[in-house]
């Protein structure tokens, strides 16, 4: 899978700058296409979920059609170069983990820019399906009076508190 400049340049241009980061990010993308044979999801039917908030991700709503606004890119945060994806309407889904560079590798984006996805990432089991996006009844704070849907709702003294303003209340993490 040759470099698609132009595709390389609108991820650059989205994310601002060109990096390591956004080559792995480029190539996860492609990678994941091509395992699904799908292309740019217009709707939610790519899921993406990632375990790390870093350049990559850019790459993969530009390429994949995967955002937070839709609702299908989500996060599992642990820090790792690894991103689970799902179809939902083939219902085929995988986990692509980033491989270590070779010992000695100079600059990350050349080589990753310059091999093909399936020597840069290992493809294990996907994590679980994240639930669909569901809707919440909504509550006003009585301490600030703001409106927030009921998950993120606290009862204190009777009333309903945003998270924001609930006193931290926490024995176990001293
Ligand atoms: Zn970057
Ligand atoms: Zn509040």
């Amino acid at each position: 899978m040759a470099l698609d400049e132009k595709l390389w340049q609108r991820c650059a241009d989205f994310h601002g700058h060109v990096c390591g980061g956004l080559a792995i990010g480029y190539q996860a993308a492609r990678y994941a296409a091509a395992l699904m044979g799908a292309d740019f999801s217009r709707d939610e039917e790519l899921v993406c979920v990632a375990e790390n908030d870093a350049c990559g991700i850019d790459a993969i709503q530009v390429l994949l059609g995967c955002s937070v606004g839709k609702g299908n890119l989500l996060f599992h945060m642990r820090g790792k170069q690894a991103f689970s994806f799902y179809d939902r309407r083939g219902g085929k889904s995988f986990r692509l983990v980033f491989n270590d560079l070779p010992e000695g590798t100079a600059g990350t984006m050349e080589y990753v820019l310059s091999h093909a996805p399936e020597e840069l990432f290992t493809v294990k089991e996907a994590r679980p399906m994240p639930q669909p996006a569901k809707l919440f009844r909504s509550y006003h704070c009585a301490c600030c009076g703001e409106k927030t849907g009921e998950k993120w709702i606290r009862l204190v003294d009777g009333e309903y508190r945003c998270l924001d303003c609930m006193e931290e209340y926490d024995r176990f993490h001293v």
